[in-house]
């Protein structure tokens, strides 16, 4: 069980979404996910929004997503809002800021964006309110959905980001990683639609580049908390739905894991 109080201050926290993924592909591809799952399985997970603007919004309030069992007294929360007149347990890190990411600053945690779908462009001001939660945010054309090679171009940044970061200078770094979202049909040669079999190859290769990341990560010498969850899930045709933004276990139910890089 993650004791949060010993990591706020003393470890670089590295929170990622992948962007869409489904609980079931995320699974599929334990084995060959080496960066992610290296250190253990998915849990399986209910999300607090259907798309990404509701989830990341409840994310950065301190509300991750929940586990899929039926006893909530099990789950023990890594953040909490101070000062509820709500018990909470000693583990949980508590915040006296609207959100996480403000509590970090609070902290003197240099808090850095690296945005990937839609909401995270800042073409315009609702494309703005997801990265103003942040002291610095990016968004380029090519970390964008319709760029193959997003990841990378994610990760490449990350990396640029960390070398001008002295070392003891702790990160809150998010990453929105849109490779899963769709459309992500490229991914496999000669598919025409997304499919959770497009989703897994994306995945493959979101793994693949965020090894890059952990490795730069792990060789500024700091202990790091890293986050990686999905958002929310789509609905391939199941029950007759497409896409997110509604109310189905293929969107409810989501991958998490916590690990130490
Ligand atoms: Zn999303």
């Amino acid at each position: 069980m993650t004791d949060m109080n010993t990591i706020v201050g003393t470890h670089d926290i590295l929170m990622i979404t992948l962007d869409t993924l489904r609980f079931d592909a995320a699974v599929l591809e334990e084995a060959n996910c080496p960066n992610l799952c290296g250190s253990g399985p998915w849990e399986k997970r209910h999300t607090p929004g259907s798309f990404t603007y509701a989830a990341h919004h409840a994310f950065f309030g301190g509300f991750l997503p929940t586990p899929a069992t039926t006893d909530k007294s099990e789950h023990i929360r890594l953040f909490h809002s101070k000062n509820t007149g709500m018990k909470t347990h000693p583990h949980t890190w508590l915040f006296d800021t609207p959100d996480i990411v403000a509590g970090l600053a609070a902290e003197g945690y240099r808090t850095v964006c690296i945005g990937g779908v839609i909401f995270f462009t800042k073409k315009n001001p609702l494309a703005r309110a997801l990265p103003a939660y942040f002291q610095h945010s990016y968004w380029r054309m090519t970390f964008g959905v319709t760029n193959p090679r997003s990841t990378e171009h994610q990760v490449n940044h990350a990396l640029k980001l960390l070398e001008n970061t002295a070392p003891d200078q702790r990160l809150f770094m998010f990453l929105n990683v849109s490779a899963i979202h769709g459309p992500n049909h490229y991914f496999v040669p000669g598919a025409r639609h997304d499919s959770v079999d497009s989703q897994c190859a994306a995945l493959r290769y979101v793994d693949g580049e965020l090894g890059r990341l952990f490795h730069a990560f792990r060789a500024r010498g700091n202990p790091v908390f890293c986050l990686a969850f999905s958002d929310h899930g789509t609905a391939y045709g199941e029950d007759g739905y497409q896409g997110h933004r509604l109310a189905h276990e293929t969107v409810w139910n989501v991958p998490y894991r916590e690990f130490i890089l």
